[in-house]
């Protein structure tokens, strides 16, 4: 898929499904529904192959009753899929950053057979806790290998992928920093779930830690003022501006 022309760290976007929820769920005191993407990206680093979330399973394919009736999963939508599609094999995917272990960010990690998956510790306890029914230990009590971080974490050690911790959504969310040769991306994930939620610092109705959530968010708005391009974590309106399945470039979202 690297064409001899194209050089440092490659980014592209995927939409594993989508999901129909209170908008209050993104924005407090909002009324109506949206109907949200579930965003993966791809990062093809020159020392190797990275996920940043694997949206739903494909088990929601043609499911119909209980969550069924919320979640959207077409046929050939789910990560592989999408992979394939750019002539990715998934059996090559080296790493999969979680930004947290919910339905619609860890769907796809049984996809992936020969990634390490990278998710803060305290997101990995928490998601066999139970105490929260976003989290279905199908999607992620694998036996895949683990590297259970704590903390920021250089990926490669040459400053191109930085994880870091935005709490709040969960006790261990992680978003990642990304940079590529137009620019600087955020792969916010659910710190962050519309344009708006940093633009008017606007909480969700819920979420495990409203404080931690507000600072996840002030990190953002950081990042955004010393010219990142943020990618929230489920803004419609957002996410059709951004290209699919192909190399994105910074300049033109
Ligand atoms: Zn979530």
């Amino acid at each position: 898929m690297r064409t001899s022309d194209q050089k440092g760290v490659l980014l592209y976007a995927f939409t594993c499904g989508h999901i129909t929820l209170p908008m209050s769920f993104f924005l407090d005191g909002e009324s109506g529904k949206a109907k949200v993407p579930a965003c993966v990206f791809l990062i093809d680093h020159p020392k190797g192959l990275v996920l940043f979330d694997t949206g739903f399973s494909d088990r929601f394919v043609g499911m119909e009753k209980g969550l069924g009736k919320i979640v959207d999963m077409p046929e050939g939508g789910c990560v592989a899929d999408r992979l394939e599609e750019i002539g990715v094999d998934p059996a090559k995917i080296d790493y999969v950053v979680n930004s947290h272990l919910h339905i619609d960010h860890a769907g796809g990690n049984h996809l992936l057979p020969n990634a390490t998956i990278i998710v803060q510790a305290a997101e990995w306890d928490f998601g066999f806790s139970g105490e929260d029914t976003a989290y279905d230990k199908v999607d992620f009590d694998l036996g895949q290998p683990l590297n259970r971080i704590n903390g920021e974490h250089d990926l490669f050690g040459d400053g191109s992928l930085i994880i870091f911790p935005t709490a709040g959504h969960t006790p261990g969310h992680q978003s990642m920093r990304v940079q590529t040769a137009t620019g600087e991306a955020v792969l916010a994930a659910d710190c962050c779930n519309m344009r708006r939620s940093l633009d008017e610092m606007h909480l969700p109705d819920h979420c495990y830690n409203m404080d931690q959530y507000r600072g996840s968010l002030e990190k953002l708005s950081q990042l955004r003022r010393a010219g990142a391009q943020i990618f929230y974590g489920h803004d419609p309106d957002f996410w059709a501006s951004v290209p699919q399945s192909e190399n994105l470039d910074l300049t033109t979202i």
